[in-house]
């Protein structure tokens, strides 16, 4: 498991930076992000340092699965699957992407507003 010292989320996943957490798996780490944008907004990251969408390779598929189960589950637990929720992945400087590795947004707990901004 690659973990960067200059990472604040391999940081969070390797336990040295505090983060409320609500899931771990062996790929993945579910934590509340610190700024929320809805009353449900937790970050699903892979413990592995992958920078962006850019750079996830071919035989990531089982680890960016893992990801979306992760997020399946959060939805469930936090209780906002059968009302909906939305999962946001931002890439590069035109979609605001400001953590450097990679992250689902799940977002919930409110109504949703399409297209995004
Ligand atoms: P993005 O703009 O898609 O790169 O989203 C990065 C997200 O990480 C933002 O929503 C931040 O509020 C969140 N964030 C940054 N640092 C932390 C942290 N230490 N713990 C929890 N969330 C964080």
């Amino acid at each position: 498991m690659a973990e960067r010292s200059d990472c604040i989320f391999c940081r969070i996943a390797d336990g040295a930076v505090p983060a409320a957490i609500v899931r771990e798996d062996d790929y993945t780490v579910a934590f509340r992000d610190l700024d929320p944008k809805a009353p449900l907004h937790v970050l699903v990251i892979p413990r592995r340092h992958i920078a962006s969408i850019n750079d996830v390779a071919d035989d990531d598929a089982a680890m960016m699965g893992a990801l979306f189960i992760a997020a399946r589950d959060v939805a469930v637990s936090e209780g906002v699957a059968e009302d909906g929720y939305r999962l946001v992945v931002n890439t590069g400087a035109a979609a605001n992407q400001t953590v450097h590795h990679v992250h689902l947004h799940v977002i919930g707990g409110r109504d949703m507003k399409w297209p995004p901004g």
